[in-house]
């Protein structure tokens, strides 16, 4: 099967308020690309499932995923956002992969070995993750996978189980899945959060992109810094607040802050006022649009609808090659 045109998709987590280490890590990305290439974005509410089991927070969040996207850009004219319960054929995909992948490979698995070391019950459903995953990303023949470093190994898994089916069913030369890659942009560093570790919803250290006010205020005003004293010079590049700062300043704001730090005189709390200014300005027309959308939840539900019958059509295309060259025969 050719590969042409790349066929970008990714999944977003319903189990939190998305924060703005998902927004640096993956939603501008997602943002960026949709409007240009064939892109499926879906809100993997089978996946929260392995961590939460409150079906009026699942409900909530998934809603909530869909409403930052568009309140940040996203164009549902241009592509497919949709739940991923809507196509409840990867479920099928995900058993027939079940049947290729050697438990031992799950068990190296680095996300559910962190997650159950953070405490999470070992579900059968967390050890599995990947495996969803890659039913995820193949059902659409998704050839671009836009994530975050942490997410490389869950990609590998994919790309070996779309090999592995080919080799087992198929042949190298007219493969059924194409091999997806993972699509890591560079400048995508990792995200501190408020105590200096990786911002994770996991670790409840998050600011969410859609926090204002009091509350924003607050959580940017108890970021963890070091007790440097203010008049004394410092180091911008080992400061967790400057690592927010560069993320939302233009080049020259930055270059004065840096130079700030370095001079001395300027404290943290000087700088957490520039960061909080930053914020609250970089995501004011989203944050706008979004209480707007909020009004419109018939209209929320149209673009999940349609979404998820861009996502069943293609689907169904790519799972009628793959029961035909496994065998699964089809009677209606
Ligand atoms: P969380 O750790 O909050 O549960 P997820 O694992 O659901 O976040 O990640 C969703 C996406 O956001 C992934 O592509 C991931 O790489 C990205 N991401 C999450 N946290 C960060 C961070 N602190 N910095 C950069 N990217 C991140």
């Amino acid at each position: 099967m050719a590969d042409s045109k790349p066929v970008i998709v990714s999944g977003i987590q319903p189990s939190g308020i998305l924060h703005i280490g998902n927004y640096f890590g993956a939603l501008r990305q997602h943002i960026a690309l949709h409007k240009s290439h064939e892109a499926y974005y879906f809100i993997v509410n089978y996946h929260a499932m392995t961590t939460l089991h409150d079906a009026t927070a699942l409900r909530q969040y998934s809603l909530d995923v869909a409403l930052d996207y568009l309140a940040l850009g996203f164009d549902p004219d241009k592509a497919a956002l949709f739940l991923q319960s809507d196509v409840p054929a990867v479920n099928e995909l995900a058993w027939i992969f079940y049947t290729l992948t050697p438990v031992s490979q799950l068990e190296k698995g680095v996300s559910y070995k962190d997650k159950v070391a953070q405490g999470l019950s070992a579900n059968a459903g967390l050890f599995n993750y990947p495996v969803l995953q890659a039913a995820d990303i193949l059902i659409y023949g998704g050839t671009r996978v836009p994530v975050g470093q942490d997410q490389k190994q869950n990609i590998e898994i994919s790309r070996n189980l779309a090999q592995k089916f080919n080799a087992t069913f198929a042949s190298e030369e007219r493969p059924v899945l194409p091999v997806p890659e993972p699509y890591i942009l560079d400048d995508v560093a990792v995200v501190p959060g408020l105590d200096g570790r990786k911002m994770s919803k996991s670790y409840g250290n998050t600011i969410g992109i859609f926090d204002e006010g009091k509350a924003l205020k607050k959580k940017v005003m108890s970021i963890v810094t070091d007790s440097t004293p203010l008049e004394a010079p410092k180091d911008p590049d080992t400061c967790n607040v400057f690592a927010l700062i560069r993320l939302f300043a233009d080049d020259e704001t930055r270059e004065r802050v840096a130079d700030a730090y370095r001079a001395g005189g300027y404290g943290f709390g000087h700088a957490k006022k520039e960061l909080l200014g930053l914020m609250t300005e970089y995501f004011a027309e989203a944050r706008e649009r979004r209480k707007d959308l909020e009004t419109r939840p018939d209209f929320v539900q149209d673009v999940l609808r349609e979404g998820g019958r861009r996502g069943r059509e293609k689907a169904a295309e790519v799972m009628e090659r793959v029961r035909e060259a496994a065998g699964l025969i089809r009677t209606h």
